[in-house]
């Protein structure tokens, strides 16, 4: 945790000035004057399981959540009661560091949620003002509380009905539903404040980025290999996306086309850097010295290869691909099998068993489907032989790739790299 978060617990009540306006931030509700402030309550998934470990896990989002917030103002960020807390300090745009945290893997959910100091008038009062247009919108209702801090006067039963008879008073046109209602108003009554805010929506679920080490993602224009990269991010993995690029067999649309998919991906991924390895060099010489049925074979193990380079530089401890068993000549188990076998490292394929319908419907969750779709070709698709070998043999690989100066061809492209996007 924050080593300020024990302090800040205690305290005294200020007031912050940003930009020629008065701001008070949650530490000042214990004042009459308070405004709408608001803040953010995040829920964690499988953090809460992982032991000892959950010190280094929760240092990982903490310090996730600070980068992914720079671009939306100043906040402090600190854990309590197995929550954490998301404050603003002056004024944000809600809806955007909302929607900013719900893409932050680890968090399960995200309450937007107002303060108010830990006293039932004062907590009726905001409630009453920060639910309004949920409230006037809806039919039914239900005030669910919860009492963490248990020197409250009142139990949780005696703050839902005072809150419940106090609403149904501003807003008669209520009902009260317990089994489905369209507004949950929820009271947490915590060490600090009180807290109010209808039913959490959905996290990205997960676990914090780089939690799980760093992986290097071949991330190619189409609609694969980006979902492949959420999903082993979301498994957390910092993902570095390299790109192989050939030019001019491919133009700069396609390069830029892979640098939007990179900038999508990194609301849930954090990083929208991408290694663009020149790869023409290499396709040109397989295809003047190698076999027509092989040139796929032989450019995806060139691929691994540097790729597997590209991670011992940087510190990555496995390899991801958007491959799906049998989604093309060059994605069968004896294509696989050849394609790995120039690795080391393991290489991830998260999509393995999944159906295309499956893969769009990530790559849709993630954004990148329309960016994908987009018809620019790959260098992939531009040396694709007319009849690939689906059943490969190692030897055969092998042979064929006799005729090449395979680590001239290696280091050649390596010191071409080109970092991009960032
Ligand atoms: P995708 O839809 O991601 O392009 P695909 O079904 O077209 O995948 P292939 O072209 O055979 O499949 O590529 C398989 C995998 O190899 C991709 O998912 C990606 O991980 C990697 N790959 C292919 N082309 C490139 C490239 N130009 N740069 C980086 N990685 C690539
Ligand atoms: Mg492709």
């Amino acid at each position: 945790m924050p080593s300020g978060a024990d302090a800040l617990k205690n305290a005294p009540y200020f007031l912050l000035s940003t930009a020629g306006r008065m701001m008070y931030t949650v530490r000042d509700c214990g004042r009459d004057d308070i405004g709408m402030t608001e803040i953010f309550l995040l829920k964690l998934g499988e953090l809460v399981l992982k032991g000892l470990n959950r010190g280094r896990f929760e240092a990982r989002l903490t310090a996730n959540l600070k980068r992914r917030l720079e671009p939306h103002g100043r906040f402090e960020i600190y854990s309590l009661q197995s929550t954490v807390y998301v404050e603003p300090i002056g004024e944000i745009d809600g809806e955007a560091v909302f929607a900013t945290l719900r893409r932050v893997f680890g968090v399960t959910s995200v309450c937007r949620a107002a303060v108010a100091p830990k006293d039932m008038d004062a907590i009726s009062e905001r409630a009453k003002a920060y639910l309004a247009d949920a409230l006037n919108g809806a039919r039914t209702f239900k005030v669910e509380a919860k009492r963490a801090d248990k020197t409250f006067a009142l139990n949780s039963p005696q703050i839902c009905a005072l809150l419940g008879e106090r609403l149904i008073a501003a807003f008669p046109h209520l009902k009260v539903d317990v089994r489905n209602p369209d507004v949950l108003a929820v009271v947490e009554v915590r060490d600090r404040a009180a807290y109010i805010h209808t039913a959490a929506a959905a996290g990205a679920g997960g676990l914090p980025v780089g939690v799980n080490g760093r992986a290097v993602l071949l991330l190619s224009g189409g609609i694969d290999s980006p979902a492949a990269g959420f999903m082993m991010a979301k498994r957390g993995l910092d993902i570095l996306p390299v790109h192989f690029f050939s030019y001019p067999y491919t133009g700069i649309e396609s390069k830029n086309k892979v640098l939007e998919l990179a900038r999508i991906m990194s609301a849930y991924t954090g990083r929208r850097q991408v290694m663009v390895v020149p790869f023409t060099a290499i396709q040109e010489t397989i295809r003047g010295e190698c076999p027509e049925r092989l040139f796929t074979l032989v450019m995806r193990r060139f691929m691994m290869r540097i790729a597997e380079r590209i991670a011992a530089d940087s510190g990555c401890g496995a390899l991801v691909t958007g491959e799906s068993l049998g989604q093309v000549a060059s994605q069968t188990l004896e294509s696989l099998r050849v394609t790995e076998a120039v690795c080391g490292l393991p290489v991830l394929r998260p999509l393995v068993g999944m159906d295309k319908e499956e893969i769009v419907s990530v790559a849709r969750r993630i954004g990148t489907f329309e960016t994908s779709i987009l018809p620019y070709e790959d260098c992939c698709t531009v040396f694709t032989p007319k009849h690939p070998k689906t059943k490969p043999s190692l030897e055969e690989l092998e042979a064929a790739e006799r005729a090449l100066d395979a680590e001239g061809l290696i280091d050649g492209a390596l010191a071409g790299i080109e970092k991009c996007g960032g």
